[in-house]
């Protein structure tokens, strides 16, 4: 089974991913991590991502391709894969229809997440997160016991760099512009199911779930 995840930054792609992958038997490839990590760790493909991902803007359609293609190389795949945003431009989704056909697979089933714009500011400005235990607050919603610490290893919480009001407006302009195109491209193929991402993480999942259960 390969599954795509689909929705605007802050509609809950890596809490529903993280989910699916610890009950399903599936690889997690998610461009944003791949991409801060090659920007944590200096690479090539990082220092060409850097300056995009910090305005919030999207990286080159290019600089994905090669990333995707090197990832999808590995054998792991083969055992189904959960993309978790990508491909966020029409260009990105023809791309990686070429590149499943020759390795002889496809997607599935494309999970969209569906939320409105105001309560996606709130989630993504409130975020914060433990750059050593990866435990994620919402100073709105999960805040934790002491401002600023992280409630699990007493980490000092960081802000996101592309998580300011600025960087944001940009990321969903981006959205609505270059991703929007991508799930009505995968509906004329009918594989899209759409899902209410304004509820809480556990209705969210259940919804997932009963997609899921209905392929397996
Ligand atoms: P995410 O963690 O998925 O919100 O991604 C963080 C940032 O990484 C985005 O705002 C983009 O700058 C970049 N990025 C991640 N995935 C892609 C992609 N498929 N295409 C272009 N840029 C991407």
């Amino acid at each position: 089974m390969n599954l795509l995840i689909i929705g605007a930054p802050g509609a809950g792609k890596g809490t529903v991913s993280d989910r699916i992958i610890n009950d399903y038997e599936l690889v997690h490839v998610s461009t944003g991590d791949m991409l801060r990590e090659a920007v944590k760790n200096g690479t090539p493909v990082g220092l060409q991502a850097q300056g995009y991902m910090n305005r919030g803007e999207l990286v080159p359609d290019e600089v994905i391709h090669d990333i995707i293609v090197e990832r999808l190389s590995r054998d792991d795949v083969d055992a189904g894969f959960l993309f978790d945003g990508y491909p966020r431009t029409k260009n990105q989704a023809v791309d990686l229809d070429e590149i499943l056909k020759q390795l002889d697979k496809k997607v599935d089933c494309v999970i969209d997440l569906d939320i409105d714009d105001e309560d996606l500011i709130k989630r993504i400005t409130g975020r914060r997160l433990c750059p050593d235990c990866g435990e994620i607050y919402n100073i709105y919603y999960k805040p934790s016991k002491t401002e600023g610490i992280c409630d699990k290893c007493g980490g000092t919480l960081i802000q996101r760099k592309d998580d300011n009001p600025d960087s944001l407006k940009v990321r969903l302009e981006e959205y609505h512009k270059n991703t929007q195109p991508v799930i009505e491209y995968y509906e004329k193929m009918d594989i899209v199911r759409h899902v209410d991402a304004s509820m809480s993480k556990d209705e969210v999942y259940d919804s997932v779930k009963n997609i899921l259960e209905g392929l397996y």
